[in-house]
């Protein structure tokens, strides 16, 4: 048996429980989890709101950002040996759509996502496919490589489009939104201006590269675009905040010809100026989990060139604490939140 945080009953809360060790497929690996980072997903799941109600079905094992080391392999696992350490994409890909069969599995229509989907990385042990495992570079500390999958997320979008010397805007500066910020000064943007309505974020962002924080709760973007004489409007637009205002300002103070990628879930009522997309001929582009696996290889070699994450890793608790780590998390006055066995 393994101690594991389960999403046990369809209403808020989550629980600390006994559960049976995964048993691991022939390809398949199991892996003991030391450390795990809290997602926005977690915290919903955790709160049963209106997206969890309709995409979670208890009991489920949550979490899907972990690194750990392999315990046990599957009869017909190559490549890897007991005791290295890992950790994994957390979507599981059907390997037989188009997409996948292209390659390009962050485009498969039936990926299902550990934590959600299945079972999750909140327990002491977790079973993976073989296919899914990232070895952790030597030169990466494991709590780096707990949270390379939302480090993903930001490197995903970050390198979207070309950044060199284009001025970027980035709404929302939570977890994934300030690492957006650091992957954008690292190849060499030029001004990176992000937003938020929370000043320990924008404050946390200011150490990661940043050319100027706006707190758009009592400051306009207008001003930061003047202060930095800058003339156009932004060539590069990230979108992290999942909120609509946020969203409706970024398009208003693009540049024509304007680039967007969005990551943030906006509420399918938001509504934008479409005049705006079409005269400035803007490009928009959705963004989901990582390209598997070349996010992963670009994020190990920028960490390994010099690219430092770790000032968004703002809090560690023990897993037996998850209920005050996941109040910090609610609290919103934090980077990453790191649980560890
Ligand atoms: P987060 O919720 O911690 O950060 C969002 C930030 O936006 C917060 O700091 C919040 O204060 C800020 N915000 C709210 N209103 C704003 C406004 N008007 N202007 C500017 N900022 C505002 O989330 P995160 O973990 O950093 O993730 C970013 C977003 O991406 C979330 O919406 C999350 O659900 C989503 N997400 C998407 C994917 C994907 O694959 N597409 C993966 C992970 C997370
Ligand atoms: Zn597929």
């Amino acid at each position: 048996m393994m101690q594991a945080l389960v999403k046990k009953y369809a209403k808020p809360g989550i629980w600390m429980e006994s559960v049976p060790i995964p048993k691991i497929g022939v390809n398949d690996v199991l892996i003991k989890v030391s450390k795990a980072g809290i997602c926005g997903t977690d915290l919903h799941i955790v709160n049963w709101d209106d997206w969890a109600q309709r995409n979670i079905k208890p009991p489920r094992i949550i979490g899907h950002e972990f690194v750990g080391e392999i315990v046990e392999l599957g009869a017909e696992v190559e490549g890897y040996a007991v005791g290295d350490r890992v950790t994994a994409e957390g979507h599981i890909t059907c390997g037989l759509c188009r997409n996948c069969l292209a390659g390009k599995k962050h485009l498969c229509a039936s990926s299902i996502g550990i934590g959600g989907g299945c079972d999750g990385a909140f327990a002491e042990y977790l079973a993976m496919p073989v296919t899914n495992l990232w070895r952790v570079h030597d030169d990466i500390p494991s709590e780096i490589a707990a949270i390379l999958d939302p480090f993903g997320n930001a490197v995903h979008t970050a390198l979207s489009f070309d950044l060199v010397a284009e001025d970027v805007l980035i709404t929302g500066a939570g977890p994934i939104g300030i690492m957006a910020a650091a992957v954008s000064r690292f190849v060499g943007a030029r001004h990176i201006v992000i937003t938020d309505v929370c000043d320990y974020r924008l404050k946390l962002s200011e150490k990661m590269g940043v050319s100027r924080t706006v707190n758009v709760a009592h400051e306009k973007l207008e001003q930061a675009v003047s202060d930095l004489r800058m003339s156009n409007g932004f060539d590069i637009g990230l979108e992290f905040s999942g909120n609509p205002v946020a969203f409706n300002s970024m398009i208003n103070s693009m540049y024509h010809g304007g680039k967007i990628a969005i990551l943030g879930f906006l509420p399918p009522t938001t509504e934008i100026s479409w005049d705006q997309v079409i005269f400035k001929g803007l490009h928009l582009k959705g963004i989901y989990g990582r390209e598997v696996f070349e996010t992963w290889y670009k994020m190990t070699q920028m960490l390994r060139s010099g690219l430092d994450i770790s000032p968004v890793i703002t809090h560690r608790f023990p897993m037996q604490e998850y209920k005050d780590a996941f109040d910090v998390v609610r609290s919103g006055l934090c980077g990453k939140v790191i649980l560890e066995w």
